[in-house]
């Protein structure tokens, strides 16, 4: 029996199924090291309440522990067992030698004169990324990253510069927001109603999350846990470059809200600033945002469009965008290029930048234009980048 069938006789179903499980097993080539410190103490942080659960079962307690360290670790923002007022003496000194609560190390903090705030990270094997939070009025977004660089290579983009050096677990993903709470003393969780300053995730940092989707999803599920950090999915966006097979699962799954980084309106120029559009072209891309749950007038998926001086910027390519919009519940973001040491492209005037957004307004396209943050700080969109790089390979035995 030939059991490798001929690609072009699959039906687009298990194309795509195929093509997710491709994109997981890479995933999981760049997996995080083991969640342990130098003493074996296993990290609490980024486990399921089911996996929580079950490293009680395994140390001879009764799963209730289970919910009782939720509360203390993601309500209260609790990094010590010893602090844990409703969990005796005995079993705090038993958890704190086989765990630890972990949080990435702030390498630097900077603030920018417009509030914004950055951080370098350091993770426990040294591979650092960055997070940004920027505050608003009466809220804030915490804008995290889910890999160690990115394998694609957007060319706007400063991240794409960096080699992919590993993927996030998720504990160094929800860590991040963590992390940044910790920083504005934002602990307990407000109650539902409370106004935070933390008040939003973007997954919008270093990475393509769709290409870590497993950790990311977990991250993601403990921060909307409504007995813990309690976002809900409506203050939590993603934004792909357009891993197609992934967004489908990501949008059953999650129901968070999508961003898509569009930028460009021709096949031929987006193969060339984006280029993952060779391996899912716009058409396709679009498709998926058609298909995409939960999507509606009152929960738009956004775009997000660069305005790349002369290169994406013309009245007739905002006229496309309206036309390849045209019956999605769609709201475009007009990103300014932010520039970064070597970059190749500059920022549209802002006269342009006016007419283009301008044009989709009139067609009844919401499209804010992004204000830069943070940008003297380098914590703008796409000027994320460390110095982490993938060790190189010590050719080994045959
Ligand atoms: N990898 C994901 C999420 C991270 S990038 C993605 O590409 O969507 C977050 C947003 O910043 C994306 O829309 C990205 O295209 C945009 N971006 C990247 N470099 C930029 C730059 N130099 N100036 C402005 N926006 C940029
Ligand atoms: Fe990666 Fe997103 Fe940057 Fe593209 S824009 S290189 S996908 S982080």
């Amino acid at each position: 029996m030939n059991h490798i069938a001929p690609t072009a006789d699959l039906p687009v179903a298990d194309l795509t199924e195929a093509e997710r499980a491709r994109i997981l097993a890479k995933a999981a080539i760049f997996a995080p090291p083991a969640q342990t410190d130098a003493q074996g103490r296993r990290d609490l942080v980024g486990l399921t309440r089911e996996e929580l659960a079950a490293e009680m079962l395994l140390i001879g307690e009764k799963p209730f522990r289970a919910k009782q360290l939720w509360h203390w670790i993601y309500h209260q923002g609790t990094r010590d067992f010893a602090a844990m007022s409703s969990i005796a003496k005995p079993l705090q000194a038993k958890l704190a030698e086989r765990f630890t609560i972990g949080r990435p190390e702030i390498t630097t903090e900077q603030t920018s004169t417009d509030a914004t705030r950055k951080w370098l990270f350091r993770m426990r094997d040294g591979q650092q990324v960055e997070t940004v939070y920027i505050p608003d009025d009466d809220r804030g977004a915490v804008c995290i990253s889910t890999q160690v660089g990115c394998t694609l290579s957007c060319r706007f983009c400063h991240t794409g510069t960096q080699k992919l050096v590993r993927n996030l677990s998720a504990a160094e993903i929800v860590g991040q927001f963590m992390a940044a709470r910790d920083s504005y003393g934002e602990w307990p969780t407000p109650q539902s109603e409370a106004p935070r300053l933390l008040s939003n995730i973007v997954v919008m940092g270093m990475g393509e999350p769709l290409y870590n989707y497993e950790a990311t999803a977990k991250a993601l599920r403990i921060a909307m846990d409504n007995e813990g950090i309690a976002l809900s999915r409506r203050r939590i966006t993603l934004s792909t470059s357009g891993v197609v097979p992934m967004m489908d699962r990501a949008g059953a799954e999650l129901g968070v809200n999508l961003a898509v980084s569009l930028h460009a309106v021709t096949n031929e120029l987006r193969d060339e600033i984006v280029p993952l559009n060779r391996k899912y072209p716009i058409e396709e891309l679009l498709a998926a945002c058609h298909r995409y749950p939960g999507a509606s007038n009152a929960r738009r998926i956004t775009f997000e469009y660069v305005m790349l001086d002369g290169i994406n910027d013309s009245d007739a390519e905002a006229r496309e965008l309206i036309r390849l919009l045209d019956g999605l519940p769609a709201k475009i973001n007009l990103i300014p290029f932010n520039p970064w040491p070597g970059s190749p492209y500059a920022t549209s005037k802002r006269a342009r930048i006016e007419r283009f957004a301008a044009i989709l307004n009139e067609a009844g396209l919401s499209s804010p234009v992004r204000r830069p943050r943070g940008r003297d700080i380098a914590a703008a969109c796409g000027q994320l980048k460390t110095e982490s790089e993938r060790a190189r390979r010590v050719p080994g035995p045959v």
